[in-house]
């Protein structure tokens, strides 16, 4: 049953959203897809931050009509942003990644500075946190921040890959080592650097098999200084700020996951019913409807868990309490995405790997990204075991 665990004014808002959706992203979603258009893609970022969309896990600086907003309607947001398009989607997990951590751990002037700008859509960031050396070992980040007493400033030095918004964002998060001597992966921080800053460069954007629209390239920071006032929270208190930045990564990846395989679910669904063979509808044939039935168990599962995990979010469960249902939604989500791409594109046949005859082959290669990002299935699956089995030491 779908949105067994919404309410009544949540079920309101997912109409709502998908209306605001449909009129803005998808007559731009074939520019994103087939031109790379990343002038599309910030044009409805601007159109849902003044809708007050990117606000919505503030509720200090929401002034819309929910009563409590919260990660459950960010992850609506992101599910139906996502069956649309899923390259745009991720620019709005970044914004919100970018927005949380200055939400809760900038100091005021840089809060003012950029917060107000990032979730009214007329900014747009980027979170840096994988290296060449370090992407899920984040504990072997050789980003150095050092400090400068003399002159009162951070100076940045390192090389981060795989960032969204690489070079088109306008203010960086900045993971790196700020305390060398302590063990792996304590005495990180993060700070703040604006776009433009001196010594920030971005040798190399990639291409990848999906998600068209999307920029992700390197970040170079080649002794780059910001004022002390551009630290978030404490210093080395950076891996505190990644863990929380990342439990909600995942519940919103949790809907971006949800979103592509409805997508690719309903093509499946609808191409079983009128597509004939051997006298009949394909979908009459126990090889095919088995497939559907799978899918939609899938389907089920990864909402429960994903609004399961919002919902708890919004209750006010957070950092350890939080990571396994967090880390199920994730895992869950994103591999029913790419489970749902791939039957789907089966059940097409031919129709499923041709541009000609819809979207099945875009939403195949835009979902494999999804057990990558945000940490990949490996890893969540580490982190529902470590909860699991709380008496032994599990072999990372
Ligand atoms: C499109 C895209 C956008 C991205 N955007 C951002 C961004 O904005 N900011 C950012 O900081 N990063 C971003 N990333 C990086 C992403 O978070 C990393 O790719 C991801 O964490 C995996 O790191 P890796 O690619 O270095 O793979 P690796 O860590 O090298 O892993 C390779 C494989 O080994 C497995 N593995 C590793 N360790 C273990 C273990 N102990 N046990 C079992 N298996 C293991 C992994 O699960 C994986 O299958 C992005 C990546 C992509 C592809």
């Amino acid at each position: 049953m779908r949105d067994f665990l919404l309410a009544e004014q949540d079920r309101a808002f997912r109409a709502e959203v998908r209306d605001v959706l449909r009129r803005e992203l998808l007559p731009r979603a074939s520019a994103i897809e087939d031109g790379d258009d990343w002038d599309a893609i910030k044009a409805v970022v601007r159109a849902l931050g003044e809708a007050g969309y990117l606000k919505l896990m503030f509720a200090d600086l929401y002034r819309g009509a929910l009563a409590k907003p919260g990660l459950t309607h960010a992850t609506l947001l992101s599910e139906e942003a996502a069956y649309i398009n899923y390259a745009f989607e991720t620019t709005i997990a970044t914004a919100l990644s970018c927005a949380y951590p200055l939400h809760r751990h900038a100091t005021a002037p840089i809060r003012e500075h950029y917060l107000p700008d990032i979730v009214e859509g007329r900014m747009v960031g980027a979170i840096c946190v994988t290296e060449p050396d370090a992407g899920s070992d984040t504990s072997r980040m050789q980003t150095k921040i050092e400090f400068d007493a003399a002159r009162r400033e951070y100076v940045i030095r390192g090389l981060k890959r795989y960032i969204s918004n690489a070079g088109v964002a306008d203010v960086y998060i900045v993971y790196g080592v700020t305390d060398p001597s302590a063990p792996p992966g304590k005495g990180l921080s993060a700070v703040v650097v604006p776009g433009g800053t001196p010594g920030l460069t971005f040798p190399r954007r990639y291409t990848f098999m999906g998600r068209r629209g999307c920029v992700v390239g390197e970040v170079a920071f080649d002794r780059c200084r910001v004022p002390a006032d551009h630290l978030l929270g404490d210093e080395n208190s950076g891996g505190r700020i990644m863990v929380g930045m990342f439990n909600f990564e995942r519940i919103i990846l949790g809907g971006s996951g949800l979103g592509v395989a409805r997508s690719a679910f309903d093509i499946a669904q609808a191409h079983a019913q009128t597509r004939e063979a051997f006298g009949e509808k394909i979908g009459c044939k126990q090889l095919v409807w088995s497939q559907i039935a799978d899918m939609s168990c899938r389907l089920d599962a990864t909402e429960l868990l994903t609004y399961r995990a919002a919902k708890l979010y919004d209750s006010g469960v957070a950092g350890k309490n939080l990571m396994k249902p967090a880390a199920m939604a994730k895992l869950v989500a994103t591999e029913t995405a790419t489970y749902c791409a791939d039957r789907t594109v089966q059940i097409l046949g031919g129709d499923g790997i041709t541009k000609e005859f819809g979207r099945a082959e875009q939403i195949y290669r835009d979902a494999r990204a999804l057990p990558i990002v945000g940490g990949t299935s490996e890893m969540a699956k580490y982190l529902i075991a470590v909860a699991d089995l709380p008496s032994i030491k599990l072999n990372l």
